[in-house]
This record gives structure tokens, C-alpha cells and sequence, in this order.
């Protein structure tokens, strides 16, 4: 399967699809929907017509709201800002189309403040008859601002901090009324669907690092991590790793070029989909010192709201730091292992539940830089600088 097909959501713009889908009853619209296989491309993969049917069901003769998150909310994964800039017509066509679907009146698109490009060409597209009213929203800037249910906060002129689910949106989403919450990318493809009843088989991706040509491609779910870094030129040199899914992903050994490009085979591969960011990590990187930084950027953007998170991030970070620091020790691993553990199963939000992938796949694909590092006391690749002179300790620890 090749890795690019002809750019479908970046360069085809659907024309009269808004028109076309008021012709259409609801159930007629919801089956097309259902036929594309349209899954949320916000990172979880569920299906878009699961969620508008479960937001349909909570409708009470009230207000409906409609989000469209073009946030991007990893810096290394500008899609939404991407596709609003080449093809603006269809993400405001698909927001007014689901608009229709959940039966919503009022719709926002929320982006990033720093979004200026993208924010004036969806400026442009909504000067368009569209039957439902779009307001532009911007979030505050930082990772969380882009989670489901502290953009709902954000909206309410509240901090971007997540809340627990259930109730999920689709029944008190914001202001506490039904809310369809789904990602610019994925309202793209209902233009599509409606006019051509396109299948939704392609994704976009940003590949980074260390490849010829950085940037955001579209790709054929399914495609093979090889296959995407062939789109983005090759590799510029001998990689490492590749690490998949923005910030809380997991990093896979280089020579996993196999592993498809897809929700569920990443999951299995120990990550996910995440911000569909698919970094390349040259040769010579210490994977210790790379998951420690990754760590400290969780710790930092952590909305800090539950406990796991807020005190796990940290306490992973000063675990790996001490550990390429040169004040390693043999339980160290077992340690990283228990707060993984508890992350998973205690966080609020996917912050905190996918973040330990970082642990997990990275002692499972690179063993020897933790072991060099904890048993030898040096670093594998000869570029940690130690930062810690003291063990990060606690009361109890295994
Ligand atoms: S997991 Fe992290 S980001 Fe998510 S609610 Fe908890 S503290 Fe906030």
C-alpha cells in the first residue's frame, strides 16, 4: 500500500456539499456518515457517527453545540493550521454539515492563538451561506488546551483544566447541554462524504526530525511508518528511534518500519495515534535523556487537576534525570514501571493515561541505554550531561 494516495482532505475542495446535504433527511446523512468509516482523527479513533447519534439521543428541545478543535495543540504537529490554510472551505463546510447532523444551531472552531494564517483564511470561508452560526474561538496557548473537556472550560472563560468523565459532552458538554466535540480533520471529510460518498481513508501527519524533507503529508491509513518517512524524503541519516504520536507517544526502535500507520495497530505497537506526529530520532540520541525530556514537558504542561499526573510526570522526570545523572539504581526500572502503572489506571484524562507509553516503550525497545546508564554509570551514546547530584528520593520506594 502506498503511503500517499492523491491528496484528498489538503486540495479537494467539495463544492454545493452544504446545499447537497440539506437535501438529505438526517438518517440518510447519519448512513452515509456510518458507510465512510469516518473515525475521529483527534487521536482516540472513535466513530464520528457513534458521537453525533449519541449527541442526538441526549437532545431535549434545548440548545446543541457543535466544537470543531483545530487547536494543535503539539508544536510539532500543525495539522489543523495545515488544512485550514490549503483547503478552509471544507472544514467550514464539514462544521456546518454536523451542525446539521446533531441538530446544533451554534458551532465554534477553536484555535490556537498563534494560528493568525489559519484563523484568516477560515475568516475567509465563513463569509459563505452556511446555515448555522461559526464563531471563531481561540484557546490559551499550551498542550492541554486542546483536550476535549478543557476546551469546553476555555469556552466557559474558565482555565484550560480537564473534568472527569462521564457525564462525557455528548450529553452535558457546554454550558452543560449536548455537545458534539470532534476535530477540524475530521468534519473535513463530510463535505467529501456528502458530494462523492468518499471513504475516509486517508490521514494527515507531520513527520519531524530527522527526515529530508519535515512537514505535514496525507497519507493512507494503514500506511507503514517506512512508507511515511519515504513521503517525507527518507531519513537524513542513521535513526534511533521513531517516536509516534506527539509528546505522550510511544518510541519505537528504527528498524520498526513495519508498524502501520493506523489507530489500532499503533495501539498495539504500544502508542497511539495521539497528534499524528511521527518523529524521527537520529542515531546517537540517548533514549534516557530523550524520555526525561519528554517527561519534563508533560510535567510542565500537566493541568495538574488530579494527582497521578501532576505528581507522576514529576516524579518520572527526577527518575530519569538521576538516572542519566550517574545515580542510577537496579529498582529504578521497577519504579518507572509502578508509576506508569498508576497513571494508567488513576489519570483523569488521556494526558496522564498515555503518557507512560514513553516508559513502556522505551524499555521494552531499548533496554541497553537504561542498563548501560544505571549499571555502567555512563551514557550509551556519550552526550548525557548529568544534571542531578542528588538521587530524587522518597519515604517509600520499591
Ligand atoms: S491527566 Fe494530567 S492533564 Fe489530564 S486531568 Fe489529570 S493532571 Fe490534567
Amino acid at each position: 500500500m502506498p503511503a500517499s494516495t492523491a491528496p484528498r482532505l489538503l486540495e479537494t475542495e467539495a463544492g454545493g456539499a452544504v446545499a447537497a446535504a440539506r437535501d438529505l433527511a438526517v438518517d440518510a446523512l447519519l448512513e452515509l456518515i456510518e458507510k465512510s468509516g469516518l473515525r475521529g482523527r483527534g487521536g482516540a479513533g472513535y466513530p464520528l457517527v457513534d458521537k453525533i447519534r449519541a449527541v442526538r439521543r441526549n437532545a431535549d428541545g434545548g440548545p446543541i453545540y457543535l466544537v470543531a478543535n483545530a487547536y494543535d495543540a503539539d508544536p510539532g504537529s500543525p495539522l489543523s493550521r495545515t488544512l485550514l490554510t490549503r483547503n478552509a472551505g471544507n472544514v467550514i463546510a464539514g462544521i456546518a454539515i454536523a451542525a446539521q447532523a446533531v441538530g446544533a444551531t451554534e458551532a465554534y472552531l477553536y484555535l490556537h492563538p498563534d494560528a493568525v494564517e489559519a484563523r484568516a483564511a477560515a475568516e475567509e470561508a465563513l463569509a459563505n451561506e452556511l446555515g448555522v452560526q461559526i464563531e471563531i474561538a481561540l484557546g490559551p496557548g499550551g498542550f492541554m488546551g486542546g483536550e476535549e473537556t478543557a476546551l469546553l472550560a476555555v469556552l466557559e472563560s474558565r482555565r484550560a483544566m480537564a473534568r472527569q468523565r462521564p457525564p462525557y459532552p455528548a450529553s452535558q458538554g457546554l454550558r452543560m447541554r449536548p455537545t458534539l466535540v470532534a476535530s477540524a480533520e475530521t468534519l473535513a471529510w463530510l463535505p467529501l462524504i456528502v458530494v462523492e460518498q468518499a471513504r475516509a481513508s486517508t490521514k494527515l501527519v507531520s513527520v519531524t526530525g530527522a527526515v529530508v524533507r519535515p512537514g505535514v503529508y496525507e497519507v493512507t491509513l494503514g500506511s507503514q511508518l517506512g512508507e511515511i518517512l519515504t513521503e517525507a524524503g527518507g531519513a537524513s541519516g542513521k535513526l534511533k528511534g521513531l517516536h509516534v504520536g506527539g509528546p505522550t507517544g510511544g518510541i519505537l526502535a528504527s528498524s520498526r518500519t513495519d508498524t502501520r500507520f493506523d489507530f489500532d495497530d499503533l495501539r498495539v505497537a504500544g502508542t497511539h495515534m495521539g497528534s499524528a506526529q511521527v518523529r524521527a530520532i537520529a542515531a546517537g540520541t540517548c533514549i534516557v535523556n530523550e524520555a526525561a525530556t519528554l517527561f519534563a514537558y508533560l510535567a510542565k504542561e500537566s493541568c495538574a487537576i488530579c494527582v497521578p499526573c501532576r505528581v507522576g510526570t514529576k516524579r518520572v522526570q527526577a527518575i530519569l534525570e538521576s538516572t542519566y545523572s550517574g545515580l542510577g539504581r537496579d529498582t529504578d526500572l521497577a519504579w518507572l514501571d509502578e508509576l506508569g502503572t498508576h497513571m494508567e489506571r488513576f489519570s483523569l484524562c488521556g494526558f496522564g493515561i498515555t503518557a507512560p507509553s514513553i516508559l513502556r516503550t522505551t524499555m521494552r525497545e531499548f533496554p541497553d541505554d537504561y542498563r548501560i546508564h544505571i549499571q555502567e554509570k555512563r551514557c550509551p551514546e556519550g552526550v548525557c550531561k548529568p544534571i542531578r547530584s542528588r538521587r530524587y528520593e522518597t519515604m517509600v520506594q520499591p
